[in-house]
């Protein structure tokens, strides 16, 4: 009880310090995200005037980016830095160690016991590489935002509570989305859960909701399907009764075209796996890409 006396009487003098120091009070650390999915989740847990800069953007490739020396100089002047791990931006840790930088970073997947990477999925992780793609488990991206919320709130203090409000926001929606894809994906009969895909991110996915994803390594972004590999997986979708394959993010229209031709299927669309699209586009947010891509894949899925 004394404590909090003496605690409440100390009040008007930190205000009246405040009011003193109006930009010290109220400057707030820059974070940096290595991707845009990340950074949507930094900004619906920090607010609209948290200082943030994202460094590889919507419709930009984590696996593939390039650090510009401008990126350098925002590391530099960064109070926090969110990174996936499990090898997703080996050229965020680089930045880090040429910049010196020794504040804080958040590794979202830090305690996720990660999957390995499909061997077929045709990705420069390496076969015995982690599957870094954990955020396309709903339930996995919450413990994502606890990580960014920690962060946050020990980067910027004197806004602990309004980030922990935000915090609990947030996952309420994550909730809310979880169970609507299981709602989703449980209106198909369990033999027709299958999606055809270029890429290998939905690993997380497929193991979360139940949705087998065939992501063989001839229709991967980073090789040229042999006749042999289109074979096979023609007669794969036709055992299957699949009625349409996907592209995924920087994925080649042309190679997923002539597969969906071959194979009398139709090109699915675009689903969003490892950036957000643009602010005006069907995927700029988390929320919004996992809703896209379930919307996309569950006409498919139903035939
Ligand atoms: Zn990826």
């Amino acid at each position: 009880m004394a404590q909090f006396l003496s605690r409440r009487a100390l009040l008007p003098l930190v205000a009246a310090s405040l009011l003193t120091r109006p930009a010290r009070a109220q400057a707030r650390p820059l974070v940096v995200a290595s991707f845009s999915i990340l950074g949507d989740m930094v900004r619906q847990v920090g607010g609209p005037d948290l200082p943030l800069r994202v460094l590889a953007g919507p419709g930009t490739d984590p696996h593939l980016f390039q650090p510009r020396p401008s990126e350098a100089e925002a590391i530099r002047g960064a109070g926090l830095v969110v990174r996936n791990g499990l090898g997703l931006e080996p050229w965020l840790d680089r930045l880090v160690r040429a910049t010196r930088y020794a504040g804080p970073v958040v590794t979202t997947t830090e305690g996720i016991t990660p999957r390995r990477a499909a061997p077929a999925a045709g990705h420069s992780h390496g076969p015995e590489a982690p599957d870094p793609h954990a955020w396309q488990d709903v339930r996995l991206a919450r413990s994502y935002v606890r990580a960014i919320a920690a962060g946050l709130r020990a980067a910027d203090p004197a806004r602990a509570e309004a980030t922990s409000a935000a915090e609990a926001a947030y996952l309420g929606r994550l909730d809310v989305l979880d169970a609507w894809v299981r709602e989703q994906v449980a209106r198909v009969p369990a033999e027709r859960r299958v999606v055809v895909t270029s890429h290998g991110s939905f690993g997380y996915f497929a193991a979360a909701y139940g949705v087998r994803m065939l992501a063989p390594q001839g229709i991967s972004p980073e090789a040229q399907p042999s006749a042999g590999q289109v074979a096979a997986l023609i007669r794969q979708i036709r055992a299957e009764r699949i009625t349409a394959v996907f592209l995924e993010g920087q994925g080649s229209q042309a190679v997923l075209e002539r597969l969906a031709a071959d194979a009398g299927v139709r090109p699915g669309g675009r689903l969003y796996a490892d950036s957000l699209s643009p602010p005006d586009g069907p995927a700029a947010t988390y929320e919004a890409m996992v809703r896209h891509n379930v919307g996309l894949m569950m006409p498919a899925m139903l035939g």
